[in-house]
């Protein structure tokens, strides 16, 4: 067996075997083989694909490449696991996991850091003073056991294989194929060993999945390999056209789900969080979606959930009365206002435009050890089907790093369209697929 003879039967549609899959995997990770022909692999699954056998021993083999872990024994109770396949705006995990620790539900997360123009959930919670992110496992189950969730940056050790092959993809232009994002994801996911996955399938402009029929087959995808790995999963497609909620950016984001999650913030984020806290809560086994959705409304209005992120936030080192006193988690150094160069509805907020804006302003990175600004960000005063009036304030850009606030502004203009007529609304939750 060889890669170069894998590689050309890969580019000519063969199905390959466990073996080979495992063979690739294993000699990159031991760097047996070189970057050049992973790329090769790579642009050759692109055009032809992996089958779900393929995907499968892909996964297998990524797994297999680090340490794996059975986190329902370590906590001692059913976890439940949410991932999204990444947006622009997106802290629904903020939301979601303390709605869900407060009806009694296990949620240990990790999450990964923002890259280019979607954000990472580690990334929003380290603008709270204090918090840390690298803590290790055993630190990790007990802050899961006492609060009901936590949330923890990706260790080294969990799928190697998964961060040497991502560096590459981001590089040779190999990132979105179904087989590989889906593997990617699902690898991380099984090597922690919930019980059950909530995916949240992104798509639109900002996501990786442009149209709802790709995401409906990366979803099935993901669903298919959980189902061979004995895993309870389930697949929510949601909106990413436009940015979910009122902030891009990290602290702006802190604050937008301390809102949902105090009662004081409705529309997009308090949507998509609760059809996904219905959804963890029934893999949990803890009725039917209505009832679900009640529990999850109840413990915002009574305040428990937010009650949970204050306490889990503390447990990790983080000051929880910034989550309450939002100038705690610093101030932008500069502010632009951005007004409407037009009258009429708003018809479209491109989600990765705005993504690509927030970070010119520094709230992402376009290298993976780039420095991120945590006050930076976008926030929209106005919103999809709103009618605005010429000279209206739209949104307010903030930054603290050295950018051309002007030049951003100008830019950020062009991804809000206005029209005379009122649009259509399109629902944020478009589809749940469970099996
Ligand atoms: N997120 C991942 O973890 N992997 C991918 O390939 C894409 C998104």
């Amino acid at each position: 067996m060889n890669a170069y003879e894998i590689i050309q039967k890969k580019r000519r549609g063969i199905k390959l075997t466990k073996d080979e899959i495992a063979y690739m995997v294993n000699g990159y990770v031991s760097d047996e083989i070189p970057d050049y022909q992973m790329s090769a692999f790579l642009m050759a699954v692109c055009f032809q694909s992996l089958d779900d056998d393929e995907t499968a021993a892909l996964t297998l083999s990524m797994i297999k490449s680090g340490r794996t872990y059975n986190i329902h024994s370590d906590v001692g109770g059913i976890c439940i696991d949410k991932h999204s396949t990444g947006g622009v705006g997106d802290k629904a995990t903020l939301v979601v996991a303390p709605i869900c620790a407060a009806c009694g539900v296990y949620i240990p997360k990790m999450s990964g850091r923002g890259l280019g123009h979607t954000g990472g959930t580690i990334d929003k919670l380290e603008s709270i003073p204090g918090f840390r992110t690298n803590i290790t496992h055993e630190q990790f189950v007990k802050i899961v056991r006492e609060t009901g969730f936590s949330v923890m940056s990706q260790t080294g050790d969990i799928v190697p294989a998964d961060k040497k092959i991502y560096a590459l993809r981001d590089l040779t232009a190999t990132v979105d194929s179904i087989p590989l994002i889906c593997s990617s994801i699902m690898s991380k996911k099984l090597a922690i060993g919930a019980d059950g996955i909530v995916l949240d399938v992104k798509v639109g402009s900002g996501a990786f999945m442009k149209n709802t029929q790709d995401a409906r087959s990366l979803a099935q995808s993901m669903l298919g390999l959980a189902q061979k790995f004995k895993r309870k999963a389930v697949a929510v497609l949601t909106d990413m056209d436009k940015p979910l909620g009122r902030a891009v950016g990290n602290a702006i984001e802190v604050q937008e789900a301390c809102d949902v999650l105090k009662g004081k913030a409705k529309g997009d984020l308090l949507t998509v969080s609760l059809s996904l806290a219905s959804h963890v809560l029934m893999l949990a086994g803890m009725g039917s979606a209505e009832s679900c959705t009640a529990q999850a409304q109840r413990v915002i209005e009574s305040g428990r959930a937010f009650e949970c992120l204050e306490r889990s936030v503390t447990l990790q080192g983080g000051n929880a009365q910034a989550l309450t006193k939002y100038s705690l988690m610093g101030k932008p150094a500069d502010t632009y206002v951005v007004t409407s160069t037009r009258t009429g509805y708003i018809n479209a907020i491109d989600a990765e435009r705005t993504g690509l804006a927030a970070l010119a302003l520094g709230a992402g990175r376009k290298r993976k050890n780039d420095p991120v600004d945590h006050s930076a960000g976008i926030k929209f005063l106005r919103q999809y089907g709103d009618y605005v009036s010429e000279g209206e304030e739209i949104a307010i850009l903030y930054t603290s790093s050295k950018t051309d606030m002007e030049q951003i502004g100008a830019e950020f203009e062009q991804t809000v369209s206005i029209s005379p007529s009122r649009p259509e609304r399109r629902p944020v939750v478009i589809e749940e697929i469970t099996s």
